[in-house]
């Protein structure tokens, strides 16, 4: 019981009446009232008509300035005979009453005569014809050359009026409460109906688990419902999605790091296995420094991406010229180019941008080392600053192997690398694109890659540039 009063269909329903009842109510009023105002209208013109015609009759008949009548004689046209009907001269002489005792017009038309006022007045009358009964009685006074002469009541009863009002209120409070029991069942069958999907999408979010977001309430209506069942999906997709990429992350991280701990497990089982000399010890350290190094790079890495996608990497904004830190990261990286025997150059315009220079240089980095690892003996490696339009451009072009067309869309998704045993064997973690597509993105900007299978590939990061390089 508690739970229907709570419920959404009820309360619906009980406004959905209330406000009915509110206007059926004003309604029946309205049309109460009005009735009772044009009948009363209608009596009073029929009424004041047929003085009018008394008084002309009557009128023939003046004498001495004074109306002088002996009978009343029916108006033509007129089907029924009123009440009751006074006749008056001005000094306030009944000249006719019809019938003998109709005192209360009488009454009121003394009383017209003498204001000078005609009008029409209900009253409660005794004596008409030996009846109780509620009267209209309405005044017309007669005047001869611009002198009143005397005049005309003229009364009729208002019992049957007043029984076709009774009827009529009867009606109207007997037909508003049916009409709101009849309108409160439909419309509580009504909000049942609307209120349907509600109930399907509560049932579907109750069975949703983690284990299960592959189902969708799919409602396909246009209407509120139908959007908020199709946000509600798109809600349940991007969980999904984001349950699959988690479990993907946990699958990937843990391959990654199977693989040095299985080294490390490797290295150290033999060195327990016998005596060694100090040289055996070195070197299988050595090996072992480097796998656990290649874990503390991969989780560093994995822990800043983490801590960019909750947003908590903050990304400071100095004015910095990307030319400057483009030379600065191929200086750095110049004994590995010239090593592998590799080309390696800058060039281009300075180009002032507001950014985070220390994550520009580690994009830009990423990028540098990606191109001379992949870029045989002989080649050579680009990295080119200017402008294009309102946005900085930074370019860096390698003659190495290129990367199909397949595998253009995942080279930024973490732990993708297109051939995974040649990456693996030279400690790259995968991850080295993914922070480079992060950074750009804290930037406001975004990063494309030309590539084709032996021709070289061409990243270029494009960032919105909001200083311009000062004219020489
Ligand atoms: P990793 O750190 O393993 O290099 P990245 O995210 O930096 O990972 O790169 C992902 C993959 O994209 C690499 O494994 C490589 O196959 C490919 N790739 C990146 N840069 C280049 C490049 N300049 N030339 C050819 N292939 C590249």
């Amino acid at each position: 019981m508690n739970n229907l009063l709570h419920s959404i269909r009820f309360r619906l329903t009980l406004w959905y009446a209330s406000v009915l009842a509110l206007v059926l109510v004003l309604f029946a009023a309205s049309v109460y009232v009005f009735v009772v105002r044009s009948l009363q209208t209608n009596i009073d013109q029929a009424l004041q008509g047929y003085g009018r015609q008394v008084t002309q009759v009557a009128g023939r008949t003046v004498q001495g300035g004074h109306l002088n009548v002996n009978h009343i004689s029916m108006p033509p046209g007129v089907r029924r005979e009123p009440l009751a009907v006074v006749i008056m001269n001005v000094e306030g002489k009944a000249l006719r009453v019809q019938p003998g005792h109709a005192g209360p017009p009488y009454q009121v038309l003394r009383i017209a005569i003498r204001s000078g006022k005609q009008s029409c007045t209900t009253l409660q009358a005794t004596g008409i014809g030996m009846r109780h009964e509620p009267i209209r009685v309405c005044t017309t006074l007669e005047y001869r050359h611009g002198r009143r002469v005397g005049g005309v009541a003229v009364a009729e009863s208002l019992v049957g009026v007043n029984r076709a009002l009774e009827r009529l209120r009867l009606a109207l409070i007997l037909g508003i409460p049916f009409a709101l029991i009849l309108a409160g069942w439909g419309g509580w069958l009504l909000a049942g109906r609307a209120l349907e999907p509600v109930e399907r999408i509560a049932r579907l979010a109750r069975s949703i688990s983690s284990s299960d977001l592959s189902r969708r309430i799919d409602l396909r209506r246009q209407d509120e419902l139908g959007r908020l069942a199709d946000t509600f999906d798109a809600m349940i997709e991007r969980l999904e999605r984001s349950f699959a990429e988690q479990r993907q992350l946990t699958a990937d991280v843990s391959h990654e790091l199977r693989s040095p701990l299985a080294i490390i497990e490797a290295q150290t089982t033999l060195a327990l296995r016998r005596s060694r000399t100090d040289e055996e010890y070195r070197h299988i350290l050595a090996s072992v420094q480097e796998e656990v190094e290649r874990m503390s790079c991969m989780v560093a890495q994995l822990l800043s991406l983490a801590r960019a996608e909750a947003g908590e990497e903050p990304v400071a904004m100095e004015p910095l010229d990307l030319l400057s830190l483009s030379r600065a990261v191929v200086d750095a990286l110049e004994p590995v180019a010239r090593e592998r025997g590799v080309a390696l150059d800058v060039n281009g315009d300075a180009v002032l941008l507001l950014g985070d220079s220390a994550r520009l240089r580690q994009a830009v980095l990423n990028l540098v080392q990606n191109a001379l690892q992949f870029t045989p003996e002989g080649g050579r490696v680009a990295v080119t600053a200017g402008c294009r339009g309102r946005q900085a451009v930074l370019q860096v072009r390698d003659t190495g192997c290129g990367i199909a067309a397949e595998h253009i869309p995942g080279i930024f998704q973490r732990f993708y690398r297109v051939d995974p045993a040649r990456s693996r064997s030279t400690g790259n973690s995968g991850l080295g694109l993914t922070i480079v597509r992060w950074i750009v993105e804290a930037h406001g900007g975004e990063i494309e890659v030309d590539s084709q299978v032996g021709g070289g590939s061409t990243f270029t990061i494009l960032l919105p540039m909001t200083h311009q390089p000062a004219p020489a």
